[in-house]
């Protein structure tokens, strides 16, 4: 018998066909279908809207088989997704119409979960995506991080061979995160380090942003490939932006209202924490446009400076509320290390041409000018 398309699965799990279109329209705009080349071009070929794109491809497409690896990871993007202020739509995605295999969520255990992994495999072979959570470690050829007695490269290189594509989610898997950081005992390192041969995408971020997470997965649901990245394979869709761009601060930087501690005035009146550590002018991620919990607040909106933690290497970059301190870490080898003196670089200037205009503004050094 054919499997069911993912259309009949959700309508016999109880989804009407009102829920079902809203659905679309939900996942449509999460994958920003409306804005991409592709999607407007099937749009236009089919003469439908974005939703009645998703809606076509759902009603076409089997359900995507994942594999979520968890190897030196704190399972902090997996609680962040679990307990995701959307349930309808993750749930929608990730439980019934994805994941076979998640070592956290799964109810099986032991023999039994790794017996789900291996017939996934096998069964769904160059067709399933592989989700990765933690950094994966060469030290003493990967026996820091072992899994049921087998190593973490085994583990990875195996699920990595047979999937169609790979999501390193969190800023473990993608740049090796904080068993990364100094002096990297375990060797830890991003999952492109060491799988050069697929599609990869990263979503890094301590932890991922969970709609960021479902959305890529979403995107490689419909449009049966993976989003445009970035040079450090993060998608554009949501890595496009810097959190300063977007930041509802912005107004007291520009004016060159900086709060100097947390409990002085600057802080209650909302003013910028640039000189309290914010790494948001170097930072790309969606947290000041999509924010967390269903769009309630993020980070700088409750008043702490963005940590950079969707960069290669944030912890080593100096102390987090040090201001000007642009993750200056020793990038580390391959891939990683490249992007991240590329980063480096960036911030420096950056930094450097905050110093010079905020002296010609006649403002304190340590604070970033005033834009024109
Ligand atoms: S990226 Fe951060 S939150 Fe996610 S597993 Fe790693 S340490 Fe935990
Ligand atoms: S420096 Fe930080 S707090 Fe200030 S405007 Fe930029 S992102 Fe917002």
């Amino acid at each position: 018998m054919s499997e069911k398309t993912i259309y009949q699965q959700l309508r016999e799990d109880g989804l009407s066909r009102r829920d079902f279109v809203k659905f679309c329209g939900l996942l449509s705009g999460m994958i920003g279908l409306e804005f991409t080349a592709t999607g407007k071009a099937l749009g236009a070929a089919a003469r439908r809207d974005a939703a009645g794109v998703v809606a076509e491809a759902l009603k076409s497409k089997t359900r995507l088989p994942i594999i979520w690896l968890e190897l030196q990871d704190c399972a902090g993007c997996t609680e962040a997704l679990s307990r995701s202020l959307s349930p309808s739509l993750s749930n929608l995605v990730l439980n019934r119409i994805a994941v076979d295999y998640q070592e956290t969520l799964m109810a099986a255990a032991g023999v039994q979960a790794e017996e789900a992994k291996r017939r996934t495999m096998e069964k769904y072979r160059g067709q399933y995506v592989l989700v990765v959570e933690g950094s994966p470690c060469l030290g003493l050829d990967g026996a820091y991080c072992t899994i049921g007695g087998r190593s973490n490269l085994d583990i990875l290189r195996e699920a990595a061979a047979g999937a169609a594509a790979i999501i390193a989610t969190g800023n473990c898997a993608a740049f090796g995160g904080l068993p990364g950081a100094r002096p990297n005992p375990t060797e830890a390192r991003g999952v492109m380090d060491i799988i050069t041969d697929k599609p990869i995408v990263n979503i890094p971020g301590c932890p991922a942003i969970p709609d960021v997470t479902t959305g890529v997965i979403a995107h490689f649901l419909v449009m049966g490939a993976l989003p445009k990245t970035d040079a450090l394979k993060r998608p554009l869709a949501f890595y496009g932006h810097t959190i300063h761009d977007h930041c509802l601060r912005r107004p007291f930087y520009e004016a060159g209202e900086f709060a100097e501690d947390f409990g002085g005035q600057g802080a209650r009146e909302g003013w910028c924490l640039y000189e309290l550590g914010c790494k948001g002018p170097t930072t790309y991620n969606a947290c000041s446009s999509l924010k967390w919990e269903r769009g309630l607040s993020f980070p700088v909106q409750s008043g702490h400076p963005c940590l950079g933690c969707s960069e290669p290497h944030f912890w080593d970059g100096g102390g987090f509320y040090q201001g000007q301190s642009a993750p200056l870490a020793k990038p580390g080898s391959g891939a990683t290390g490249l992007a991240a003196g590329a980063g480096v670089v960036l911030g420096a200037a950056l930094a450097g041409a905050n110093r010079v205009g905020k002296r010609a503004a006649g403002k304190k050094t340590a604070a970033p000018p005033k834009a024109d």
